[in-house]
């Protein structure tokens, strides 16, 4: 090779060192987007993403209305081995001639948005300002699993069982109880019976769900993502006989449960979680208000065992497992606000406030800065007063999904103070009144939103809880 040549590759290998390095020191701020099953995540990513790069309906994002935001692109993301939020998939859902909402996060993805600002102390000589902002889409049912990183087999068991016979789900144990009944712990493992125990387990946890139950482990049986069908998935609780032998039924689902441990939740929580710089956690309050006060009360507790995972530091095993690193920015969203008359939402944020104080409270958590806000990442309503036998009825309006027919909606009136829901959503079986929200059941069809170059979808507060979530980033 000729000096000159040397010379030139040495140079371009400094160059792109110092570009490496460059993009090693980029701000990037990381945030968690989580939720259970049908909270509203992938919609809320895809409208994110969407209204941060067409930002003509983005008034309370600061830095947007302060004109300092210069340019927003996606870029390729770092990490080559988490899968891509498919995001030109969604947005090509929701903006077809026939708009369809897209279908449902599974698994764990990322997305990188990189951002060119102007900073608010503007010096010419520091120039624009850069920030990536990575995505993280994962199941909020993965949470769950946080709480068995400690526990062993037995305890795990024993409070599996138990929790079993409980009023509220015992009609939904009755197929597990009866293929539990049939199998002996101690008789030697076979893997068939492994298999049905499991698929019965996880068919109570499915039943569960249904019921709009939170906080059941493990989460993977619930949504596996790429592990579905695999062995790590068959096992189940089961009494500890008195002395299993090692080739024992029970030996065995004993080992399985260990390797799920360590070889699908910590890793997860590891490689994913313990990033996170900040995390948005969605909640159907509606849709639970619409299942009734035992969704409601399962949500609560839901939500105090997700403030209990981004807690760590209260737990020295817990720290250990995620390092020193902190989220600082917690924002709670009760989905889908747009089912309600805008009169209506301060009663929502209400109570999504007041599930946050109440699950704070009881998970002890504190550190990071915890907001809750009533959201629609899209709008898919319009709103309508009527009068009708001399009333005023302040109305939702939009086309059922499926149908297609357009329908009005009168969502009835939520409770201004929300403490007397959350008594009764803590004893259901007790004399507390409960408010018809059938209405949150209704399907809205997604909107017609044109492609107008300037405009993200229509929504309500995506641009308030972006502020929350990143408006100090560009400052
Ligand atoms: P995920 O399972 O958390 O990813 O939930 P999705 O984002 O797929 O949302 C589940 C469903 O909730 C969607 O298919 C829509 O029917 C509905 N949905 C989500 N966000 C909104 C919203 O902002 N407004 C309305 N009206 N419906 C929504």
């Amino acid at each position: 090779m000729r000096i000159g040549n040397l010379a030139d590759s040495l140079l371009s290998g400094l160059d792109q060192a110092a570009e490496a390095a460059g993009r090693w020191f980029e701000p990037t701020v990381r945030l968690g987007v989580t939720g259970l099953s049908g909270a509203g995540k992938t919609v809320f990513i895809t409208a994110l993403v969407a209204s941060l790069l067409r930002r003509g309906r983005m008034r309370d994002l600061a830095p947007e209305t302060e004109g300092r935001i210069l340019g927003a692109m996606l870029s390729p993301q770092p990490d080559p081995t988490i899968p891509r939020f498919p995001y030109e998939a969604h947005l090509a859902a929701l903006t077809a001639p026939n708009p369809r909402w897209p279908s449902s996060t599974r698994s764990v993805s990322q997305l990188r948005v990189s951002f060119r600002y102007r900073p608010r102390a503007y010096m010419a000589l520091s120039g624009a300002g850069r920030l990536h902002l990575d995505i993280v889409d994962f199941p909020g049912e993965w949470l769950a699993d946080l709480a068995l990183l400690d526990r062993d087999y037995e305890s795990w068991a024993a409070e599996a069982l138990a929790t079993a016979e409980r009023p509220g789900r015992h009609a939904q144990a009755e197929t597990w109880r009866s293929a539990l009944a049939a199998v002996d712990p101690s008789a030697p493992h076979e893997e068939l019976v492994a298999e049905a125990l499991a698929a019965a387990y996880a068919g109570y946890l499915a039943a569960c769900r249904k019921e709009g139950m939170a906080a059941l482990a493990p989460g993977r049986f619930l949504m596996p993502g790429d592990l579905a069908g695999s062995p790590a998935l068959t096992f189940a609780p089961l009494p500890k006989p008195e002395a299993p032998g090692r080739d024992s039924l029970y030996a065995e689902l004993r080992r399985r449960y260990d390797a799920y441990r360590k070889a699908v939740v910590q890793p997860f929580f590891q490689d994913h979680f313990a990033a996170l710089d900040r995390q948005v956690v969605l909640v159907d309050v509606l849709g639970a208000l619409a299942a009734g006060p035992r969704a409601l009360g399962d949500l609560a507790e839901g939500m105090e065992s997700t403030l209990a995972a981004f807690r760590h530091g209260a737990s020295s095993w817990l720290d250990r497992l995620l390092g020193n690193h902190r989220i600082d920015r917690l924002l709670f969203l009760a989905s889908k606000a747009d089912h309600l008359h805008h009169e209506q939402h301060a009663a929502l944020t209400h109570m999504a406030e007041a599930l946050l104080a109440e699950a704070a409270d009881r998970a002890a958590f504190h550190g990071a800065e915890t907001r809750a806000m009533a959201v629609a990442a899209v709008r898919a309503t319009a709103e309508q007063t009527v009068t009708r036998d001399g009333a005023r009825l302040a109305l939702v309006r939009g086309r059922h999904l499926e149908t297609g027919r357009d329908v009005a909606v009168h969502p009835g009136a939520l409770p201004d103070d929300p403490r007397a829901l959350l008594a009764t959503a803590r004893d259901p079986e007790g004399a507390g009144t409960w408010p018809d929200a059938d209405f949150a059941r209704v399907p809205f069809a997604p909107p017609a939103w044109g492609p107008r170059a300037e405009d993200g979808p229509p929504h309500i507060r995506l641009d308030r809880a972006l502020n929350f979530l990143i408006g100090d980033k560009l400052d």
